[in-house]
């Protein structure tokens, strides 16, 4: 195939304990980081496993069966992911994704997922829970996640093609199991679901058009497709920008089959640009971080599977939340660590990248995407 692996350096122990800030002032709902951008979405691993090997995530020949995964005592328990989000949303998060690696592995995922649907922001308004996966298990967990409070899901699905998404996932894993993962969800009353689509070039790109036919004429609006330029995510991955198709050339393909016209933001740092087709049958997203970076608005921290906290998906650095849960340090004491790291934040990796500024990392590696959560 000619893709090039990178061996994997591990980064998971390359972090610091954050400092607790003297004269912290009580969270306010309104913390800022150095570049003024607020704190509202909070995405959280639950496990650094996953059931597929996706060449662009987690590449068969780095986590083979040799590559070893954070012991289960090293993972934060719901408790302890509880009580930080419970920090977090202080000051100021309103939305938490569950991620992973596959969220769907971790052990009665519901239980987490009732246990955070229970928090109020400070205008005690319900959290937006949400969950990205990639639908080998939904059929089967769908009823009970709605249940428990989870409010939407995104499921990833790179073609339709079965010997295509095959190869993609790497162990075989057929269409069909997903697409039913997709309609169960649905079912539950856990739509629109979105569904993400990794676009490489010369691996999928002919299964764009049948991917967009398939989800406006089977669901019209139940279902917004989101199309994701490859990212330069993590080491490993084989990364190169001939592979990476613009979301401005996956448009064009779209528009001349569907005109397609823009549509205003929902929120603020939202990262998918929506679209809508202009016959009526639905909407459609492009994350575009490669071509169009959107670091300006990011309002998105991520808390890896054992405490680590990332203020940027192209991180190689985290903040080690663990040792202060597990020490005896008080919720104002967390409260104020977390509020350090965010408002020393200056992360804009792809904007940077984006105008050609050379990003040298030292020896440090990016972290790896199933790890901290994508
Ligand atoms: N296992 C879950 C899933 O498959 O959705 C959640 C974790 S996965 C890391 C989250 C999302 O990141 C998926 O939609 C996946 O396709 C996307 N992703 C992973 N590596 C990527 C890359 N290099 N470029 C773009 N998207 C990537």
């Amino acid at each position: 195939m000619g893709e090039q692996i990178i061996a994997l350096t591990d980064l998971r122990n390359t972090s610091d304990v954050p400092a607790i800030p003297a004269n912290q002032p009580p969270p306010s709902g309104l913390l800022a980081d150095a570049l003024g951008r607020p704190l509202r979405d909070l995405r959280i691993s639950v496990t650094d496993r996953c059931n597929f090997r996706c060449s662009y995530c987690m590449p068969k020949e780095v986590f083979d069966k040799d590559y070893t995964f954070l012991p289960h005592n090293a993972l934060l328990s719901f408790e302890e992911i509880t009580r930080v989000a419970g920090l977090f949303v202080q000051h100021g998060v309103s939305k938490i994704r569950l991620t992973g690696g596959e969220p769907l592995l971790r052990k009665n995922l519901e239980v987490l997922v009732g246990m955070l649907s229970v928090m109020r922001t400070p205008d005690g308004i319900p959290l937006d829970i949400t969950l990205t996966t990639n639908g080998s298990v939904l059929a089967r967990k769908a009823e009970a996640l709605k249940a428990a409070g989870l409010k939407r899901v995104t499921v990833s699905l790179d073609a339709l093609d079965d010997a295509i998404f095959q190869r993609m996932n790497d162990v075989g894993f057929p269409v069909a199991d997903v697409l039913g993962g997709i309609d169960a969800a649905l079912q539950a009353g856990l739509g629109p679901v979105k569904v993400n689509m990794v676009v490489k070039r010369g691996t999928n790109e002919h299964e764009i058009v049948p991917m967009a036919r398939h989800f406006r004429d089977r669901y019209g609006p139940a279902v917004i497709l989101r199309f994701i330029e490859f990212m330069d995510v993590g080491a490993t991955n084989g990364w190169r920008m001939d592979d990476v198709l613009s979301s401005a050339e996956v448009r064009r393909r779209i528009h001349d089959v569907w005109p397609v016209q823009p549509l205003d933001p929902n929120a603020p740092g939202e990262t998918a640009e929506r679209w809508r087709y202009q016959d009526g049958r639905g909407e459609i997203g492009f994350i575009s971080s490669v071509t169009q970076a959107f670091c300006h608005d990011c309002n998105r921290a991520r808390l890896s599977t054992e405490g680590k906290l990332f203020t940027c998906l192209f991180a190689s650095r985290g903040h080690d939340l663990r040792p202060l849960l597990r020490g005896g340090t008080s919720d104002t004491n967390l409260a104020a660590a977390i509020a350090g790291v965010w408002s020393l934040r200056g992360d804009r990796y792809s904007e940077l990248r984006g105008a050609g500024v050379p990003l040298s990392q030292g020896d440090e590696r990016r972290v790896e995407m199933h790890y901290i959560g994508g």
